[in-house]
């Protein structure tokens, strides 16, 4: 199946020029969403993985049951304000402005083994950042799972002391 036909493109969302990459279309396809979490299950599936840090919110759609294949728990990375326990926060820059992403402290144990996973890549920001914090937490990572990496924004260059796999590359 090539899950990027289930893929929808919108112009203009949520600004001007950018082109959001719309995976509302393949989730609601059973086959489709199955497909896409069964083939990061299949890339990881050697690691002996702990833990899947989701990346909110699209990182929580497709990291959920990916920790479930894995048989592995499952760690929100937020943005700020909304965990309830004590929390190492990050803030970094995006293209305009900055954000600040959160993770409870005690989510992580020194040295357990961790992949990363997001809906997509784009310039890379948003997930060196959460390296950083699984880092400081003394986490492993041995792997960031991507379902869509925007080729052209290089995001790759942000993450080269990790393996990095996605499954569907676009140009913009
Ligand atoms: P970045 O930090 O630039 O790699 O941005 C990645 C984050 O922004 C991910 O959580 C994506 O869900 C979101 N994002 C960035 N660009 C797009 C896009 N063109 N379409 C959909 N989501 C995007």
């Amino acid at each position: 199946m090539d899950i990027a036909n289930f893929i929808r493109n919108i112009p203009d969302f949520p600004n001007t020029g950018i082109q959001f990459k719309d995976i509302t279309t393949l989730l609601k396809d059973a086959k489709a969403f199955k497909a896409t979490v069964e083939a990061l299950a299949d890339h990881f599936k050697s690691e002996e993985i702990d833990l899947v840090v989701g990346i909110e919110a699209r990182g929580f759609i497709i990291g959920s049951p990916l920790a479930l294949f894995l048989d592995c728990g499952f760690v929100p990375v937020r943005k700020e304000g909304k965990l309830p326990a004590t929390t190492l926060a990050k803030t970094y820059q995006l293209e305009y402005g900055q954000a600040t992403l959160e993770i409870h402290r005690d989510a992580i144990s020194p040295g357990q083994k961790v992949i990363i996973i997001d809906d997509l890549l784009a310039t890379g920001g948003t997930t060196r950042a959460v390296c950083e914090m699984v880092e400081e937490l003394g986490g492993n990572i041995v792997g960031i799972g991507f379902v869509i990496e925007l080729v052209s924004l290089k995001g790759r260059e942000k993450l080269t002391s990790y393996p990095v796999h996605s499954l569907v590359k676009f140009d913009i």
